[in-house]
C-alpha cells in the first residue's frame, strides 16, 4: 500500500494527546473548547462501532498549574507529586467531556512493567479488552506518581505504541504540536519539506527526526519515530497530525496534513507471526476432535476441549496445540499455568470458579492469541 489509508478503515484506534495540546501553559488551565472538539470526534468514531482508547498526557503539566509551581525543571519527587494532583483533574475532565456524549470513560494508569513483563501485560490486556467490550473509552497514562527514573517510559509516545500493541489496535494517532514529519526539523529550517507518507521507517527517516520538544512534552519527533517503529512492527499503522486545530480527528479523516507511517503487514498477521515464530513454546495442550473442528471454525480453545496438558508453563506462555493424534494444530498463548490448566481441562468454563476459586478467563487460549497451521 503506498497511499494514506482512511480513518474509516480502522476498527480500534488509540489516540495519543500531548500535554501541550491539553494544557495552556500561559493560563495554567486545560484547553476546554479544544478538548470538547476532540471528544466530539471520539464520540463520532465510537458511535460508528469503533473502539477508541485515549493515551492522555498532561498530569504533570496540569499538576504544576494547579499547585502554581514555578517554571523550570522539577525534581523527580516534585513531578511525581505534581502528577498525583494533575492526574485526578485530568481523569475528571475526560470523564466529563466523554460523559456529555454518554460515553463511559475509564482510567488506566500503567508503569513500564505492565507492558514489558509478559504476565502483567496479559493482565492489563484483559482489563482493557473488558473495558472495550463494555464500550468504555479507556483513558491511559503512565502512573507518574510511582514511576521512578529507571523504570519509566518518560514519554507517552512510546507508551501509546505499547498500549496500541497491547490492545491489538490497528491505528495509532499521535496528536502533536506539529503536523507530521519533515525532512529536517522545521523549527531550525524554514525550507524543511513535509513528508506525508512513510512506507517504512529507514535510517534516513530516523535521521530526519531531530530533537524538537516543547515545554511540556518530553517527546519530540525522536520518540514519535520510536513509537512508529514499535507500532508498525506490530502491524499497526501510525499517523502524526497536528492537534492545533479543533476536531483534529475529523481533520485527519478529511485528508488533512499529516504523516502516515504504514505497517507492512496487517495487524492480525503480524501478531500471529509473533506468536507463531518468536516464542519458545513451553508446553503442549492436546485437544479433542471437537475442539480441533471448533478452532478451525475460528473459535477460541475452551478448557472443555483440552484432554491433556504437558510441560511446565506459566500463564501467558506460548504452548503448542496438538490434535488427538498428536499432530500440531497451532500455537497460542495460554491463559492459565500448567497446574491450573490440568485442573480445569475437560471441564466447562462455568466450573472454573468452583475448581480454582477464581473467575479466570473462560478460554484456555483466546482466538486472538492463537495461530493455526496454515494461517
Ligand atoms: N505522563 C506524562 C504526564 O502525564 C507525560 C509524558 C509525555 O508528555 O510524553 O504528564
Amino acid at each position: 500500500m503506498s497511499k494514506a489509508p482512511a480513518l474509516a478503515d480502522f476498527r480500534r484506534i488509540v489516540v495519543k494527546v500531548g500535554s501541550s495540546l491539553l494544557v495552556d501553559s500561559g493560563a495554567g488551565k486545560l484547553k476546554q473548547p479544544w478538548l470538547a472538539s476532540l471528544a466530539d470526534d471520539i464520540a463520532k468514531l465510537h458511535k460508528e462501532k469503533r473502539d477508541i482508547l485515549v493515551v492522555s498526557s498532561g498530569a504533570i503539566a496540569l499538576g504544576r498549574s494547579v499547585l502554581k509551581l514555578p517554571k523550570g525543571p522539577l525534581k523527580l519527587e516534585e513531578s511525581q507529586a505534581a502528577a498525583a494532583v494533575g492526574q485526578i483533574a485530568l481523569a475528571r475532565t475526560w470523564a466529563e467531556v466523554l460523559g456529555k456524549h454518554d460515553i463511559t470513560a475509564s482510567q488506566v494508569l500503567v508503569t513500564l512493567d505492565d507492558t514489558e513483563e509478559r504476565r502483567r501485560y496479559l493482565n492489563a490486556r484483559s482489563t482493557i479488552a473488558k473495558l472495550l467490550e463494555w464500550r468504555s473509552v479507556p483513558v491511559i497514562n503512565e502512573n507518574d506518581t510511582v514511576a521512578t527514573t529507571e523504570i519509566r517510559y518518560g514519554d507517552n509516545d512510546r507508551l501509546a505504541a505499547r498500549v496500541a500493541t497491547m490492545a491489538s489496535a490497528d491505528l495509532l494517532v499521535l496528536l502533536s504540536d506539529i503536523d507530521g514529519l519533515y525532512d529536517s526539523p522545521p523549527a531550525a529550517n524554514a525550507k524543511a519539506k513535509h513528508i506525508p507518507l512513510v512506507p517504512r521507517i529507514t535510517r534516513e527517516i530516523e535521521a530526519m527526526a531531530g530533537d524538537a520538544a516543547s515545554d511540556h512534552s518530553r517527546g519530540g519527533m525522536r520518540t514519535k519515530i520510536e513509537a512508529g517503529k514499535i507500532a508498525t512492527t506490530a502491524g499497526i499503522h501510525m499517523v502524526i497530525a497536528s492537534g492545533h486545530v479543533n476536531n483534529p480527528l475529523a481533520a485527519i479523516a478529511s485528508g488533512g496534513r499529516a504523516t502516515w507511517f504504514l505497517t507492512p503487514a496487517n495487524p492480525v498477521t503480524a501478531r500471529k507471526k509473533w506468536i507463531a515464530g518468536s516464542l519458545e513454546p513451553k508446553g503442549v495442550l492436546t485437544i479433542d476432535a471437537g475442539a480441533v473442528a471448533a478452532l478451525r471454525r475460528g473459535k477460541s480453545l475452551l478448557p472443555a476441549g483440552v484432554i491433556r496438558v504437558d510441560g511446565e508453563f506459566g500463564r501467558g506462555d506460548a504452548v503448542v496445540i496438538r490434535g488427538p493424534d498428536g499432530a500440531e494444530i497451532g500455537r497460542g498463548l495460554v491463559a492459565y499455568d500448567a497446574e491450573d490448566a490440568a485442573k480445569i481441562m475437560r471441564r466447562p468454563s462455568g466450573d472454573i470458579m468452583l475448581i480454582l476459586g477464581i473467575q479466570g478467563r473462560s478460554e484456555m487460549v483466546h482466538r486472538d492469541d492463537m495461530v493455526l497451521g496454515g494461517e
